[in-house]
């Protein structure tokens, strides 16, 4: 088989995927053994051409469908057409986003938007980096706190320093304690700041954290507020904690991977995100609420200029990178942790000059708006209940089940039930102790329908569960 044909296949097998994703199951569920039978993985296929073609099929036949509408598990679905047809030119024009040499497209367009993004949240002399996520996002933030604040810390690791401490809110994300693992911080010295009944930072909580640990001896040199916690959605009030910067002299970072959406629009901006231009630095994933493909994240840093180079930057790499010559400032594998870089440039430019601000404004309110109907309709169905009030855009709640205690056990359960019929792939999280499901919206299809659909759905696999369950009370 020639190439053009092969393209023209893969064409053919695309456009009938794409034209069953919604209508078919979201999945055709099989346990790992049955499933590895399937897809023949012992089967020789040496120049193969039909075999590749088969396989192709097979992993989109028994992927799970993410572009479906119950597709709720994670805090993305589906993928923007503009950047699905980015991922692909990507591929076969394979290569690193690492410096202008060998990405001149990508180099550009990835510091324009970046500078767009910069302008969009406020920040003043910035700078930014595509990064590979939030998680890295907030690595690179901490790293760049932690040797602003020891000067040394990069050539001569912490030790004989001073002892650093970090503050997060206790919902804040895992991904910092991870950062604070590999940066030498320890998970220990990573602060789990109390939250208010609503989920957000506690400022005065903070404070006396932050007093304890001068008395003790530390040294606070990062602060992270969350801008939309994971599980509830709440946003850190900014404003107080970047007062609280001006006593302690930390750096305040903002993980706004889910949340930082919100800037897109400006009057939710000015719901959730007032004071975020303050900030020492900023991540944001565009591949959640924006819709681009995965893996699309930028970290921006205000007021500096060098700030990737030097808390990045360590090694020889003349190979790579060569002061001498005229296109080294645009290098942006300079001040990464990576050597080779995805393009993730291309799909981001491309999403953001087809659906432009406006566009992906008009979306993210119609998500909010969604959420509240779906709060709304739980609140009228007598067997649901929310667990936690809703913040912002995630919906929290659960199937009341008839035995009280058996009610966490008996919503797992549900999750797990509509997964299997390939109805929906819903996530849950923990608040306190109950276990909640927790609706995101984030597919542009989803509307009313679809918000009552599911829940219907979740309350006629919550009566049936309750059904069965055999010890059942009254
Ligand atoms: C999703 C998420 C992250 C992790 O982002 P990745 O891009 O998946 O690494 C970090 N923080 C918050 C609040 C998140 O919701």
């Amino acid at each position: 088989m020639n190439e053009a044909t092969l393209f023209r296949q893969l064409a053919d097998l695309l456009v009938r995927h794409r034209a069953r994703e919604k209508a078919d199951p979201l999945l055709r569920p099989h346990e790992p053994d049955a499933l590895a039978r399937l897809l023949e993985l012992e089967r020789p296929a040496k120049g193969d051409w039909r075999q590749i073609l088969a396989w192709l099929e097979a992993y989109l036949e028994h992927s799970v469908k993410t572009g479906h509408p119950g597709f709720l598990n994670r805090m993305w679905s589906g993928a923007n057409l503009p950047s699905i047809l980015a991922e692909m030119v990507v591929a076969v024009s394979n290569t690193s986003a690492c410096t202008y040499e060998a990405a001149p497209v990508s180099t550009l367009m990835e510091r324009y938007m970046l500078e767009t993004m910069l302008e969009l949240v406020g920040f003043d002399e910035g700078e930014g980096q595509m990064t590979s996520g939030s998680s890295q996002g907030n690595l690179v933030a901490m790293l760049a706190a932690r040797n602003e604040r020891l000067q040394t810390a990069k050539e001569e690791g912490l030790w004989r320093q001073p002892p650093l401490y970090a503050f997060v809110s206790a919902e804040a994300h895992y991904s910092l304690d991870k950062a604070a693992n590999v940066l030498g911080i320890g998970t220990d010295h990573l602060r789990k700041v109390a939250v208010d009944r609503r989920g957000r930072m506690d400022p005065d909580a903070l404070a006396d954290e932050l007093e304890r640990c001068r008395r003790d001896g530390g040294r606070p040199f990062f602060v992270c507020a969350t801008l939309g916690t994971t599980v509830r959605g709440a946003y850190d009030p900014l404003e107080p904690l970047a007062a609280l910067r001006e006593e302690y002299g930390f750096w305040l970072h903002g993980d706004g991977a889910w949340g930082g959406a919100a800037l897109l629009d400006d009057r939710l901006r000015r719901r959730f995100l007032t004071g975020v231009e303050r900030l020492d630095s900023f991540t944001w994933d565009f591949h959640k609420m924006p819709g681009t493909n995965l893996t699309c994240n930028m970290l921006l840093f205000n007021g500096r200029r060098d700030g990737f180079r030097c808390a990045c930057s360590a090694g020889e790499h003349s190979y790579l990178f060569r002061e001498e010559s005229d296109t080294h400032p645009l290098d942006l594998g300079v001040g990464s942790l990576q050597c080779a870089r995805r393009v993730d440039s291309l799909k981001w430019f491309l999403d953001w000059k087809y659906f432009g601000k406006k566009g992906l404004a008009r979306r993210v309110r119609r998500y909010l708006e969604l959420a509240e109907y779906a709060e709304r309709r739980v609140g009228e169905m007598a067997e649901l209940e929310m667990v936690a009030p809703r913040e912002s855009f995630n919906v929290c709640f659960r199937y009341r089940a008839a035995r009280k205690n058996d009610c966490n056990d008996l919503n797992l359960r549900l999750r797990h039930r509509l997964l299997r019929q390939g109805a929906a792939l819903v996530g849950v999280g923990w608040i306190g102790e109950k276990l909640a499901l927790r609706l995101l919206i984030t597919h542009p299809d989803f509307d009313e329908t679809a918000v009552d659909r599911f829940l219907e759905q979740v309350a006629a696999a919550g009566r049936e569960l309750d059904r069965l369950s055999p010890d059942r009370e009254a």
